[in-house]
């Protein structure tokens, strides 16, 4: 099969990049989208590229090729842009770990004078923090586009407005999707669906133990330059998007009232107004709750289905992060026939399927 035909259904950050990936490798890729790129939770997301947040340790030797596929992708796509920051991280439990030293991911630890120098218009800079110069965040909007793009450039065709109603497999015959604009026919589907995978797949008796898991990205207008880095502490995530706004985000826990969206992001404007000199002229721009495709064991779930090895899911949590390694990686196991050793730890058949 030397170009094999592949459906990647959706156009979330993650589905751009194994579209992108695999239209460069000669596949004949079709990508169907129910809405338009990046509409699912890549719209919300705050796009850190954090390799070494907290994660279950069977994900690390995934995560920590994030920077050098990152790096590899502005290579290959000149249009691709990442702000590469560095993130400066203090939290009251943190210490020194084997992780600072890791090759191509180093963390130092830094004095009071040095993140004073480094975030200028924090009020109280913290005796010490972690800084991972070599991390940064991105657009998710435009990489999902640029993606997008670079897979078109290569053959593919991005469907939009194309929403996957149904998937029938037959023992090997190639899978027939049924969509809301016409039937495709394909070697292999790549669900990168996010949180509308279990629904596609439970027709077919497949239970994926995936949950939608609420977070809150917050947009505040603020003057450009109060936050240089991207800085995370107990209390905040932030740091300056390309328009020079100001992106935090914050964990949710109820619907509404003193827990809801509406008094977390109130809350956090306090503490930004708080945290940062010259941020009193701050302002609330909107407060959009984004759902996370979570794994119930919180490792991503990447591989072909046991019982339908023709369907191949990417579902996963940190997918900025991971979206250019998995890409690359998924790409070799379709079209190579390989079996990435990162990616044994993230099979669906622990799920029994
Ligand atoms: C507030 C917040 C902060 C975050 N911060 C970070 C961070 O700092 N770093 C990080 O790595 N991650 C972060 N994340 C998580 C990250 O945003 C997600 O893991 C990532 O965007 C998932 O991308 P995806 O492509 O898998 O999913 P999605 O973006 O949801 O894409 C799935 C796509 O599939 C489409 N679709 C669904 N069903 C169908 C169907 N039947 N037919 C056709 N199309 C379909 C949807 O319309 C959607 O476009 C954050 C998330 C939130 C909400």
């Amino acid at each position: 099969m030397n170009h094999p035909r592949i459906v990647v259904l959706g156009a979330g950050i993650v589905g751009a990049s194994i579209a992108y990936h695999l239209a460069r490798q000669g596949a004949e890729v079709t990508v169907l989208e129910q809405s338009s790129p990046g509409s699912g939770v890549t719209a919300h997301s705050f796009a850190w590229i954090n390799p070494l947040g907290e994660f279950p340790a069977a994900a690390r030797p995934l995560r920590t090729q994030a920077l050098a596929d990152y790096r590899r992708l502005e290579q290959e796509l000149p249009d691709l842009q990442i702000n590469w920051s560095g993130a400066l991280c203090y939290h009251p439990d943190d210490v020194p770990s084997a992780d600072d030293q890791q090759p191509g991911l180093a963390r130092q630890w830094l004095d009071q004078d040095r993140i004073g120098q480094l975030e200028p218009n924090l009020r109280q800079p913290p005796e010490r923090a972690r800084f991972a110069p070599g991390e940064g965040s991105l657009d998710p909007l435009a990489v999902t586009d640029c993606l997008l793009e670079g897979a078109r450039r290569h053959g593919a065709r991005i469907l939009l407005q194309t929403a996957a109603l149904e998937l029938q497999v037959q023992g090997q015959d190639p899978v027939r999707v049924i969509t809301s604009t016409g039937v495709h026919q394909a070697d292999h589907v790549v669900l990168a669906t996010g949180c509308g995978t279990p629904a596609l797949l439970a027709p077919l008796g497949i239970e994926l133990p995936v949950q939608p898991s609420p977070s809150i990205l917050l947009r505040l207008d603020a003057p450009p330059g109060l936050v240089k880095t991207l800085v995370s502490n107990d209390l905040l995530e932030i740091r300056e998007a390309s328009d020079g706004s100001l992106l935090a985000a914050e964990d949710y826990i109820d619907a509404q009232g003193p827990q809801g969206p509406q008094a977390i992001a109130e809350q956090a404007l306090a503490s930004i107004r708080q945290s940062f000199r010259g941020a009193e002229s701050v302002t609330l721009r909107s407060v959009e709750v984004g759902q996370r495709p979570m794994p119930v064991d919180q490792l991503p779930v990447i591989g072909p289905c046991h019982t339908h090895p023709r369907l191949y899911l990417a579902v996963m949590h940190a997918g900025v992060t991971l979206a250019p390694t998995v890409g690359r990686l998924i790409c070799q196991e379709l079209l190579q026939a390989r079996q990435c050793a990162e990616l044994a730890p993230c099979r669906p058949d622990r799920f029994g399927h």
